[in-house]
């Protein structure tokens, strides 16, 4: 087995965002860098926020995005079950061995009772009152009963809490891949529940005891994870795992495009761009969020924005594969402060991505995008389209409103154009070229743009005068792309046709 052994450990209460991608991919490049193995850990056990689809939705969209998993999901492995909620006799072991040990103990208090305490914590000045050393001596724990009432209490089956004893005093030390030195002060703490009486664990205790089961080298995760980080260095230690305890690296946030504040959904929904990789439908509301897939983007594209999301490589290059991603990644240089989401940016990185693809693969890649619109394509023509409209696209669902005029004879006219450019001779301009260019043996960009430029010059007409109205004829913008090739794509047929369209239509 590999000695670098990352987890990627997503808690199904929703879709992956933007940001758990980038942790994902960021475990994902650190872990390939150095030949080691990616795990995927369900952490479900907040039952109250599990969302069904979730976990599917994590899986598809760790697919779609080319993150490959070595451990967990369908994969398997040796040291799972890889998902939390069907590990519970194991955290429950381990958090009896801590009361076992003095480092954790029964809590046996109501709500009544913490009520009671969080008041006169408030009332003698505390704003955020703690659970802690102070007053665990004071309250209904097994710290002041014997082990016979202890005893009688769990068997009288009223529900309970194991909480961690956190030290009265000393400080937590270690050390962060990317921030440096980390302390924090033990009477600072409070002591954490680690299991509840219906045999569910929290976060903190199902995390520490999976990631040591796991033999996880490295916790890669997001910066909201810091503070907790002393409990599970304290874990360790009271675990007497210390040796093997995983050295931490804290991303820092993705904030909103303004620069301040965390991205969230709303985000999304507020500036029309996605913060998930694939679209989410929320089971309960029936809300659809688009994703980058559905908005058009190429996950190369997605991958290589997000990995520059916090990642500041030091060199001019910006275009990166995957392969070339972990071959230049590492996590000393992933930066402290937040990373501005920039859209802008990202539609950048999709369109350089759209140049790679060959005509052949584009037109694969935008099939969907077709079918949905009620566009109907051929292979072929889509294939030239394709080649023709590259350049001019950010998006890959741009591309069949940007062409309709291919397949189609239902594309809009600009009206406003047309009044404009529409002189007293345009009309025995179309004429004449009408019979030019019914003429033509080949119908072939090269040859239509000769015939052309020919009758231009020998009427001695001007580009300007001539040029857009075989564009509007076509196409109906001024705004498409090469106008030669165009004609070339829409067939000698049409095009005749569009311009004799073009002379009858009504101009006002
Ligand atoms: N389940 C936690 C989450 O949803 C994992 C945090 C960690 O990586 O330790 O982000």
């Amino acid at each position: 087995m590999s000695t670098t052994r990352v987890r990627f450990a997503p808690s199904p209460t929703g879709p992956l965002h933007i940001g758990g991608l980038r942790t994902a991919l960021y475990n994902y490049l650190f872990t390939k860098s150095l030949g080691g193995s990616f795990i995927l850990r369900i952490e479900d056990t907040d039952r109250n926020r599990y969302v069904s689809g979730a976990e599917q939705y994590i899986l598809d969209a760790l697919n779609w995005s080319g993150i490959k998993i070595d451990e967990g999901g369908k994969a398997g492995g040796l040291l799972g079950p890889y998902k939390q909620s069907e590990r519970l006799s194991t955290y429950r072991v381990k958090a009896e061995d801590l009361v076992n040990r003095g480092c954790a103990y029964y809590a046996f208090d109501t709500e009544e009772e913490l009520e009671h305490m969080r008041a006169k914590r408030t009332e003698a000045g505390e704003h955020s009152p703690r659970y802690d050393y102070s007053i665990r001596e004071k309250m209904h724990t097994s710290l002041n009963l014997s082990k016979t009432e202890v005893q009688e209490k769990l068997a009288a089956g009223n529900p309970w809490v194991i909480r961690f004893k956190t030290p009265e005093s000393g400080t937590v030390v270690f050390t962060d891949l990317i921030r440096g030195e980390i302390r924090f002060e033990c009477n600072q703490l409070d002591d954490k529940v680690l299991l509840k009486s219906d045999g569910w664990p929290t976060y903190h205790l199902a995390n520490v005891v999976d990631d040591q089961y796991m033999q996880i080298s490295h916790v890669i995760r997001g910066e909201e994870w810091l503070s907790s980080t002393a409990l599970h260095v304290l874990l360790y230690q009271a675990f007497k795992w210390e040796k093997d305890m995983p050295q931490f690296a804290h991303l820092p946030l993705i904030l909103k495009p303004e620069g301040k504040g965390k991205l969230s959904k709303r985000d999304g929904a507020r500036l029309g761009m996605p913060v998930f990789p694939m679209e989410w439908k929320e089971p309960d509301t029936g809300d659809l969020f688009l994703g980058f897939k559905e908005m058009g983007f190429l996950p190369e594209a997605m991958i290589n924005f997000i990995a520059l999301l916090g990642w500041n490589p030091g060199i001019e290059q910006e275009i990166f594969s995957m392969e070339e991603l972990i071959g230049k990644f590492s996590i000393e240089k992933v930066g402290k402060a937040g990373a501005r989401f920039d859209f802008d940016k990202a539609k950048w990185f999709n369109h350089q991505y759209i140049q790679k693809l060959s005509q052949e693969e584009l037109a694969k890649e935008v099939l969907s995008f077709f079918e949905k619109s009620d566009i109907k394509t051929d292979n072929i023509k889509l294939i030239q389209v394709c080649g023709l409209m590259k350049e001019r696209i950010q998006l890959l669902s741009e591309l069949p409103g940007k062409s309709q005029f291919f397949f189609s004879d239902d594309f809009k006219m600009d009206t406003k154009q047309l009044r404009n450019r529409w002189k007293e001779d345009s009309e025995e301009i179309l004429t004449n070229l009408l019979d030019v260019l019914s003429g033509l043996v080949e119908f072939k960009t090269e040859e239509i743009e000769s015939v052309v430029k020919t009758f231009i010059s020998e009427k001695g007409l001007s580009f300007g005068k001539v040029l857009p109205l075989l564009r509007l004829a076509s196409s109906g913008t001024m705004e498409g792309p090469d106008l030669f090739p165009t004609l070339e794509i829409l067939g000698s047929e049409k095009v005749i046709e569009r311009i004799t369209n073009l002379i009858k239509m009504d101009k006002n």
